[in-house]
């Protein structure tokens, strides 16, 4: 397989029609290779989550393609694309969607039991996930008992257990000091070079650009430097 792990050509989204019509993403060309951290820069309203939804399938384009791993998404059921997701993907997004009643390692095992991992492997996998995110003492709190960036390495460590092909993160340190957003740009980078995942990093936040290994910015739904 090539290093290609994303290729996107002429990829736009229109949202709404008439009076309402917002072109969020002017026709663009996109792409990711292995074990790069690319983080996507710029203001808000400027494309950035509509251009990350398009690539992860999350959301359809209104025109243009993107082949995932050698995949054509258009080509795919929604359902395909649902388990190819689940497969190949880790997310991290703000706002953590933890479950409130599991634990730090049940949040991540849950995942791995879902592809198919026995429990007694997922705990043990989902364990180190955590000890590799500094959250070793923390297996058995739950979110409540958790500060925030805390759960957002429960999160990560969630993205990183499954060993995905691709790490899409939004905004991963907007509800987080400078240390802790810091802390979460290194374990994403590591992600990256260290496992060989290829990371997508969406941010307005100007910190982390020295942690990528390219800058994608946007601005009023194009790609003005890559
Ligand atoms: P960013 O992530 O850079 O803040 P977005 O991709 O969220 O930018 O938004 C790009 C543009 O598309 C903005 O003008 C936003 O208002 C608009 N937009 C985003 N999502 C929707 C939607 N579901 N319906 C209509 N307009 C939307």
């Amino acid at each position: 397989m090539s290093d290609r792990m994303i290729e996107a050509t002429g990829l736009s989204k229109v949202y709404g029609d008439g009076p309402h019509r917002t072109t969020a993403l002017h026709p663009t060309d996109f792409h990711i290779s292995r074990g790069e951290f690319v983080m996507v820069a710029g203001p808000s309203g400027s494309g950035k989550s509509t251009l990350l939804a398009l690539i992860s399938g999350l959301l359809t384009p209104t025109a243009g393609g993107v082949r995932v791993l050698g995949r054509d998404l258009r080509a795919m059921t929604r359902d395909a694309v649902d388990s190819f997701r689940l497969e190949h993907f880790g997310f991290v997004f703000q706002g953590f969607h933890l479950l409130p009643a599991l634990t730090a390692v049940e949040q991540v095992s849950i995942v791995l039991e879902r592809q198919g991992l026995q429990r007694g492997a997922a705990i043990r996998r989902a364990a180190a996930a955590l000890e590799r995110v500094g959250l070793g003492r923390r297996l058995d709190n739950r979110p409540g008992e958790l500060s925030g960036g805390e759960k957002q390495r429960v999160v990560i460590a969630r993205a990183l257990a499954k060993q995905p092909q691709v790490i899409f993160a939004d905004e991963p340190t907007s509800a987080l000091d400078s240390e802790n957003g810091r802390q979460v740009a290194r374990l994403l980078r590591a992600a990256a070079l260290e496992e060989g995942s290829s990371v997508v990093c969406v941010t307005h936040d100007p910190r982390l650009v020295e942690h990528a290994t390219r800058v994608v910015r946007m601005e009023d739904g194009a790609v003005l430097i890559d």
